[in-house]
């Protein structure tokens, strides 16, 4: 079909086009390599074909926006079909075949050709009136978070090239398709073409003949013109994004890098792990990972994408420099601030949520780790906090001797687990030691193990911080000081299993402290009560008998996957449970994670813990259950400021189940 000018003209054009995106993509694959470390490798197949499944199943995309999701795969399924399309589509255009009224093997692959491209320009149509016409929530940023100028109209920019790239493309081969159709007569296999082929018709050969000239270069050349671009576009997602979930997100979720740079973490794009500067080149700038973040949830300045999206248009902009080795700026001073990166409570949402494997809270975690090793925090009240955990090893400043001092009012002596061995080493955690509110849920907790005959103790004096907090505040000095003396503890005391009132406490011991070579039988206090339940160890003399919703704590839930044991709990003392929306691993921070807990409070709309109070509150329940010390301190706050007292109360699971189990009165609403 081509003239002998346009095979010459089209053969140059895909050398300069392809040697000109080879440049890109090595720059590209320069830039990663500048990062730290190296990108693992094991299970490579295996993780390989949990990614294409991934990719397939369109899993993680579907589990928000899912007409989004739908359309999106439609254009996914598209764009990898075209592939084949577009070799077949050049093979025609140098041979002079033509697949158009084949039978054989050319039918099927025409009419899939055919559905799939008139869907994908529905999809990419609707797409486009979504973002610049109906312009959602999602895309739009809160006020105060730090965006690169060129951000805001580079995002549009990008979403309107890429947008309009794919409409011609797919436009202009079915419409050549309709064309050659209008010209050498009908093809069953291409129903949706012929149709538009019928209206074409009439037109003059000339015209016809010159616009199948005109569509196989608007969809071929195209793609040639579109290789350069590519490295630059959003659409180089298609490559880096498998790539990403490939390599997987650490395993277990909970467990952070260790590999810091001389006991630092990172203040410029290469000091951050090779990972974590292929996040920006993987990043699909949907704003899911937003959308999910208790943090710009309410109101405040942290963005986990605008950190994504500004470390990628910072890239693009100095690609060539950066992967010849110049020395990038810090990263607050363009990619997040500083404020943003104290707000966030290290609840991994983001990285829960996110459909390409993407991690921004380990970033987050690495700038974190810098600041505190260069004395940069400026919170007065973490600064207080740090200081005490230090001197003391809790949070609270009180002399470790009064870790224990909770147990005195109980009528039976608790086990020192230091001195006896004990069945289970109840870790108490500090909240639950020294909060007044903590103590008499643990007093509570201690009852019930009494009454169902568990041989239990705890390490008293011996036990510290766990320090999972203390790590993600980066402070990872103290965090080893910490483990080391509570490593030194539990190897001294004999124990069947460790339970954990705290699901931090619970993360630190279960898949952090194995970097010590430590590796612990850990449970969750919920998951032992179901066990003792069952056993017929707490009988349910009482069934609690009330509509309860339940949060599920980010480090029990997201973190370690501990969703059904509290439920079953719940069930088996007879609560009925109303679920809030976002419930299991997809729950809503309380903002106390990630040594939120300690730091002073950022301006924003509300607290997550009141945005999470509201939620339950709309469903006309009157009991907030939790299965976390520091949770209940944050929702009976967050009830009270919002107003709700009277008509909801917070309660822990374990009260409910001293109810049920009659050690207590019946809990009251207020
Ligand atoms: S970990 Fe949570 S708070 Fe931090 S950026 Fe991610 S979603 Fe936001
Ligand atoms: S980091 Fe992930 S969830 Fe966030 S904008 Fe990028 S692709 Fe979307």
């Amino acid at each position: 079909m081509l003239t002998p000018v346009e095979r010459v003209a089209f053969v140059l054009l895909a050398a300069a086009c392809v040697g000109w995106a080879a440049v890109g993509f090595l720059q590209v694959f320069r830039a990663i390599a500048r990062g730290r470390g190296s990108l693992s490798t094991d299970r490579v197949l295996a993780r390989a074909a949990s990614a294409l499944v991934a990719v397939l199943s369109h899993r993680t995309l579907l589990k928000t926006r899912r007409p989004w999701a739908v359309a999106h795969a439609l254009i996914l399924f598209t764009f990898t079909y075209y592939f084949l399309v577009n070799v077949v589509d050049a093979l025609e255009g140098f041979s002079g075949f033509s697949t158009v009224g084949q039978g054989g093997v050319w039918g099927p692959f025409n009419l899939v050709a055919d559905v799939l491209s008139v869907l994908a320009l529905v999809g990419m149509t609707a797409f486009l009136v979504r973002r610049f016409v109906f312009r959602p929530r999602s895309f739009q940023f809160n006020p105060g978070v730090l965006l690169l100028p060129e951000v805001v109209r580079g995002i549009r920019r990008d979403s309107a090239v890429v947008g309009a790239f794919i409409l011609l493309h797919v436009g202009s081969r079915w419409t050549g398709q309709a064309i050659r159709i209008a010209r050498h007569g009908a093809d069953p296999w291409q129903p949706l073409a012929s149709l538009l082929g019928e209206l074409l018709r009439p037109l003059p050969e000339g015209v016809l003949a010159v616009g199948e000239h005109v569509t196989w270069w608007l969809a071929l050349g195209l793609i040639l013109l579109f290789l350069p671009y590519f490295p630059r576009s959003k659409h180089i997602h298609l490559v880096f994004a498998p790539v990403n979930l490939t390599l997987g997100l650490p395993d277990p979720p909970g467990r952070l890098d260790t590999n810091s740079r001389d006991g630092t973490g990172a203040a410029r794009l290469e000091d951050l792990p090779k990972r974590r500067i292929l996040d920006a080149y993987a990043c699909i700038m949907c704003n899911r990972c937003q959308d999910a973040c208790p943090a710009h949830g309410v109101g405040k300045s942290l963005s986990p994408a605008a950190l994504e999206i500004n470390k990628r248009y910072y890239l693009n902009r100095h690609l060539a420099s950066f992967s010849r080795g110049a020395e990038s700026p810090a990263l607050w001073e363009y990619a997040i601030s500083t404020e943003a990166l104290w707000a966030c409570t290290t609840c991994a949402a983001c990285v829960h949520i996110c459909p390409v494997g993407n991690a921004p809270m380990l970033d987050i975690v690495e700038m974190r780790r810098e600041l505190v090793g260069r004395g940069e925090v400026e919170d007065p009240n973490l600064q207080d906090a740090l200081v005490k955990l230090a001197k003391y090893g809790n949070s609270f400043g009180r002399p470790e001797r009064q870790r224990g001092q909770w147990t005195r009012s109980l009528p039976f002596p608790v086990k020192d687990a230091r001195k006896e061995p004990v069945d289970v080493l109840w870790f108490v955690g500090d909240f639950a030691s020294f909060d007044p509110r903590g103590q008499e849920r643990s007093q509570a907790l201690a009852r019930l193990l009494h009454h169902a005959g568990v041989d239990f103790g705890i390490l008293y004096e011996g036990e510290r911080n766990s320090g999972n907090d203390v790590r993600r505040v980066g402070e990872e000095g103290l965090f080893e000081v910490l483990a080391e003396h509570n490593i030194r503890a539990l190897d001294r005391a004999r124990f069947r299993v460790v339970l954990t009132t705290d699901p931090h406490s619970l993360n630190a011991l279960r898949n952090e402290y194995g970097s010590f070579g430590r590796s612990y039988p850990v449970v969750h206090y919920t998951e032992l009560l179901l066990q003792l339940v069952r056993e017929g160890k707490l009988q349910v003399r009482r069934p609690v008998g009330r509509k309860v919703t339940y949060h599920d704590p980010c480090y029990l839930a997201r973190y370690n996957r501990v969703t059904e044991p509290p439920r079953q709990l719940l069930a088996a003392v007879g609560a009925e449970l109303v679920e809030m929306p976002r419930n299991r691993e997809n729950t809503f921070c309380c903002g106390a994670g990630g040594g939120r807990i300690w730091m002073t409070e950022q301006p924003g709309k509300e607290r997550p813990s009141e945005n999470r109070i509201r939620e339950a509150a709309a469903l006309g329940v009157d009991t907030f259950v939790v299965a976390c010390p520091k949770d209940y301190a944050m929702y009976t706050d967050a009830v009270k400021s919002c107003g709700y007292e009277g008509r909801m109360v917070v309660r822990d699971i374990v009260e409910l189940v001293e109810q049920a189990v009659g050690l207590q009165a019946e809990v009251a609403v207020g």
